[in-house]
């Protein structure tokens, strides 16, 4: 049997919900995540899909460790993240990585490309390969569909695709074994998104990426999941595969979202 490379216990997220300026008043709390348990086996894609604001990138936040939560452990190749010191987190971070939804608003507009894609070298210098920074960046622009040579052009010179294949080239640098999608296509037009998806799910076997893939919509992730977990408010509704949730949905909200 296959070892879980990631392990969600029963993770709880709230957030305190204040009223007042100078005096704040906790007067509730926000239940964004709200005891969620889910195993994903390595190499596999588990989509993630709900409804805006039902907990999917708090749920992305914590798995990436951007955030700790309320209660609950995430384990990662059978570790507790939070047991980890300082020098075996900073590794693991590099084995996590997250592509954003809106490449407009991720990318910083006065970086290069080149200087986008070749970030995570200058955070994680140790693993800057071989050939040097820029021989890197300009493999990852080739993985990824985007021409080696526009290394020095600025983010406003791409198309919205061509903007996201620089989120993932991105992503893609430190050689990590998960990647969080967290809506990576939803700012796309549907002939863009299905391109981005394909390429994807090429990364994926070229590279043996395991995937979170989170979405809004259902038939986003119909293709590339092996299974959907569906959230509401929160919670898990249910997860299976694609004949059990687009065949047989078993909870009314899976039927709506259908
Ligand atoms: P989704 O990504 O599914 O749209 P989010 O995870 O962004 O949902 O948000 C889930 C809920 O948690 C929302 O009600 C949101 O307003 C709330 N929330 C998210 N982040 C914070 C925060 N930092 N402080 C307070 N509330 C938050
Ligand atoms: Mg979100």
């Amino acid at each position: 049997m296959t070892e879980p490379i990631l392990q969600v216990k029963d993770v709880v997220k709230h957030y305190p919900l204040t009223r007042g300026i100078i005096f704040k008043k906790q007067i509730g709390q926000v239940r964004a995540v709200d005891g969620v348990s889910f195993d994903v086996l390595p190499g596999e894609t588990l989509g993630i899909v709900g409804e805006s604001g039902c907990g999917k990138s708090t749920l992305a936040r914590l798995v990436m460790k951007l955030e700790d939560p309320t209660s609950g452990e995430i384990w990662f190749e059978g570790e507790d993240m939070a047991r980890l010191g300082p020098k075996a987190m900073r590794a693991k971070r590099r084995d996590i990585q997250i592509v954003l939804q809106d490449p407009y608003t991720s990318l910083n507009p006065r970086m290069t490309v080149g200087d986008i894609v070749g970030e995570p070298f200058e955070i994680h210098p140790s693993v800057v390969p071989k050939g040097g920074r820029k021989k890197a960046v300009q493999d990852l622009l080739d993985v990824v569909g985007l021409n080696p040579e526009h290394i020095n052009r600025y983010p406003h010179q791409f198309s919205g695709g061509q903007r996201q294949r620089i989120g993932i080239a991105r992503g893609l640098a430190l050689k990590p074994k998960i990647i969080v999608c967290d809506e990576p296509v939803s700012a796309l037009d549907v002939s863009v998104q299905a391109q981005v998806i394909n390429l994807f799910e090429s990364l994926q076997s070229e590279f043996n990426l395991t995937y979170l893939f989170i979405a809004h919509d259902l038939s986003v992730v119909r293709h590339i999941s092996d299974r959907v977990a569906v959230m509401y408010l929160g919670k898990i509704a249910e997860v299976g595969d694609e004949a059990s949730i687009y065949e047989h949905p078993a909870h009314p909200y899976t039927q709506a979202l259908l």
